[in-house]
């Protein structure tokens, strides 16, 4: 009895070929031969109906939302987590392993065009990797969704599939190892439990793999954007701070902790206990510990360093531990050294902090309670500088853990630029909590960036091109998106500009008159709203001291509060100068003296940020997109359960409607008429071995002697259009025989 591979094509036509046990994830869809060709169909069909499609290009009613949201539902209860708009993923979160991500499903899918299997990660991972390697181009996956659908998870399938699938020599296999164990050691210090994700990314990361002229990866470097530094001092309820912190305490060793004072116990420690939430059913810190440990010597840390980072990190609990209270009161001691400093405010300090610092005690302790070493600070202002240097002396270590693992990851050839690139962009998704402020607002507006961008590089692009070049087309309407994006980012009368405007104004400036501003500014902005601006309904929903966004995502109402500290992100002059004289080398260079001989004034976070966004726009724009689109099924972390209303939000807000609308009117391939000449001119006799008329006469000779019918080609200005995938596959197989 013979097995046969029934594939279902973009077409809607259906393939059968001989198939190899197990080969294709559909199993569905094997029949027996003998059961004729009807039988065979009607299978197909019945497992289609069962299943689903596999790109959703091929749904009968590809406009309706239902339809769209119906094939998910039958995939994701089929375990079929990936499925393509074009060549778009879209994954849906299964919150379970699958045996889908084994070294048979890598080879399965090496060297194999889209429609020949089923929709993966690898599939997307390997078509970048081809393109690159045929055309020359560098390639980036971009991989979006919001918190816990998956992109982190996605960005290290990729990252697998590539160590294990490309070429490699003993240097090579340094740089994999290196790349693999990157990983777990900026998700211990960047990611975090949440309320959504217990294992959230807090930063947003760009990675790119560089691979020598033979495919093999040869480095990488990594861009890290806007860590959530306020976690390191607060949690909220539920929540825990960044996951080194338990790691430590939970698998350091005695010997270690008794070094670094520290105890076996997080309810020990104020900045550890704000979430009430220290341990977490799906994390073993004790057994992550041995995993970062070796994955930091793997990088090629030295044990000096390794003792430097960790020395840091106790001191910033040991800081979380320093209490302070009013001439009465009895500060809390919670360490082997009590020094009652000064009057007011009364000081109870933790000797630790300075010996992991390799300190002077006095000095440092002038700085944290008084500004300039003069006046003393109340309550408020030395718990705020206390904070607000733990946040300081985290996030820059973590800056520098990125460019300690570049430095290892740094390809060391002797020519500049001699390879190629794939980068993988792993950032937070679209945000809307109860409660949203400043980060949220970052965060958010980077999206709206990641619209435009997708805007640009598909909807957009794919549209101009055709009109470019004369292609008749049913242009397809879809929401620009940069109306908000210059809400925010225009200079001068953008909110970014007019928050900056109040952090730099002497004298009464803060949250509220901030707001203020922006009434006076953009208050008759279509996409803008605050409480004093809004209609009655609205305003039923908004506080005073809140401002909304109508994002291309959904609608969201910042509180200001909080909004210039976080924007001015300072810290005191004296706390700079006391890091500056530490002894421990990483701190100094964290810290250095240059930044305090600086007169100019430090841009602030929104501005830094707005310019890395900028940057990375433009690093993105130079590449050919991939795209990953991660969807969360529940807010539960469950498998199994498929919430349509969660669902269909995100179907929204990711475009896709819209994206498959693009896809179905517009044309797979595209090749310029000498490069899709130069590469099949072989086939035909007429253009073989060279075409000396017209190049477009040429490509019209060409296809029409491989039989190419009139509606799966279209010929533009400069070059040929090619409807289905298909149909460029059969000529690629047609070069190899
Ligand atoms: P965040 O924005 O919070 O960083 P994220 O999109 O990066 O979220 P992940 O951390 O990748 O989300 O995924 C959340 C969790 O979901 C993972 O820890 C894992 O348990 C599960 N998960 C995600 N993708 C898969 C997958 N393909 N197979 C099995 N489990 C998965
Ligand atoms: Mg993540």
């Amino acid at each position: 009895m013979m097995e046969l591979k029934i594939q279902l094509i973009p077409t809607g036509e259906i393939i059968l070929s001989p198939g190899k046990n197990g080969e294709n994830h559909c199993h569905n869809c094997k029949v027996v031969a003998s059961d004729g060709v009807r039988a065979m169909m009607e299978s197909a069909l019945t497992a289609r109906d069962r299943v689903g499609v596999q790109d959703f290009v091929l749904l009968e009613n590809y406009t309706s939302e239902a339809a769209f949201i119906e094939n998910l539902r039958k995939r994701f209860k089929e375990n079929l987590i990936y499925t393509y708009i074009g060549s778009v993923l879209v994954s849906v979160n299964p919150y379970k392993d699958l045996e889908i991500y084994t070294k048979n499903h890598m080879e399965r899918y090496r060297g194999v065009n889209f429609y020949e299997v089923s929709p993966h990660i690898y599939a997307v991972a390997d078509n970048s990797y081809r393109s690159m390697r045929t055309e020359g181009k560098d390639q980036c996956i971009l991989i979006s969704g919001e918190s816990g659908a998956g992109k982190t998870e996605a960005s290290k399938k990729i990252l697998q599939y590539y160590a294990v699938t490309c070429p490699a020599s003993e240097q090579v296999q340094t740089v994999k190892d290196r790349l693999l164990q990157s990983n777990p050691v900026l998700e211990a210090f960047g990611n975090a439990k949440t309320l959504r994700n217990d294992n959230s990314s807090r930063f947003g990361k760009y990675m790119d793999i560089q691979f020598d002229f033979k495919g093999a990866p040869v480095g990488g470097h990594i861009i890290n954007y806007l860590l959530e530094k306020s976690r390191v001092v607060h949690q909220n309820h539920g929540e825990r701070n960044f996951h080194i912190f338990y790691q430590l305490i939970e698998g350091g060793e005695e010997d270690l902790l008794r070094h670094l004072g520290l105890e076996r116990n997080p309810q020990q420690y104020q900045y550890l206990i704000k979430g009430n939430c220290p341990k977490v059913s799906s994390i073993n810190d004790r057994s992550d510990w041995k995993v970062v440990r070796k994955a930091l010597t793997v990088i090629g840390f030295s044990e000096n360093e390794v003792e430097e980072l960790l020395n840091i990190i106790a001191s910033v609990l040991h800081l979380g531990n320093v209490q302070y209270g009013g001439e009465d009161s009895n500060a809390c001691i919670t360490s082997d050294i009590q020094i009652k400093y000064l009057a007011r405010p009364r000081v109870t300090l933790v000797l630790s902090v300075f010996a992991c610092l390799h300190l002077s005690l006095t000095f440092l302790s002038l700085c944290v309670f008084h500004h300039q070493l003069m006046s003393p600070l109340n309550l408020e202002q030395a718990s705020s500088a206390r904070d607000a240097l733990a946040k300081a002396v985290y996030g820059r270590t973590f800056t520098w853990l990125v460019n300690k693992i570049n430095a290892s990851l740094t390809y060391t050839s002797d020519s500049s630029k001699n390879y190629s690139v794939i980068g993988l962009l792993d950032i937070y998704g679209f945000e809307v909590f109860q409660h949203n402020s400043f980060e949220q607002f970052c965060i958010n507006y980077c999206n709206e960036k990641l619209q435009q961008l997708f805007i640009e590089l598909t909807l957009k692009s794919e549209q101009d091109e055709y009109e470019a070049e004369g292609i008749t087309w049913e242009p397809v309407q879809y929401f620009n998106n940069k109306i908000i994006c210059d809400l925010v980012e225009e200079k001068f009368k953008g909110i970014i500009s007019i928050l900056d405007e109040e952090c730099l104004r002497p004298g009464d400036a803060s949250d509220l008159t901030f707001l203020e501003k922006l009434e006076d500014t953009v208050g008759g902005h279509a996409h803008f709203v605050t409480h004093k601006l809004a209609d009655a309904k609205t305003r039923k929903v908004m506080g005073r001291d809140e401002f909304r966004l109508l994002h291309y995502a959904g609608e969201v109402n910042y509180n200001v509060n909080g909004f210039l500290d976080k924007n001015n992100d300072l810290l005191f002059r004296n706390l700079k100068e006391v890091m500056c004289m530490s002894e421990n080398k990483i701190l100094t260079q964290c810290f250095n003296r240059e930044e305090l001989s600086d007169k100019k004034r430090p841009d602030t976070a929104a501005t830094q940020f707005k310019a890395s966004l900028a940057k990375l726009m433009e690093i993105l724009m130079s590449k050919e997109p991939s795209y990953v689109r991660c969807i969360k099924p529940n807010d539960s972390k469950q498998s199994g359960r498929f919430d349509e209303v969660l669902i269909r939000h995100q179907v929204k807000y990711l475009g896709l409607m819209e994206n498959l609308r693009v896809r179905r009117a517009g044309f797979a391939y595209r090749r310029r008429y000498e490069v899709f000449l130069q590469r099949y001119k072989s086939l035909c006799p007429g253009t073989w071995p060279n075409w000396d008329g017209k190049l477009s006469d040429g490509v019209s000779t060409l296809v029409k002697h491989l039989g190419y019918k009139p509606e799966e080609y279209k010929m533009g200005r400069s070059k040929i259009f090619i409807r289905f995938p298909k149909t460029l596959f059969a000529t690629e197989d047609a070069l190899e025989t």
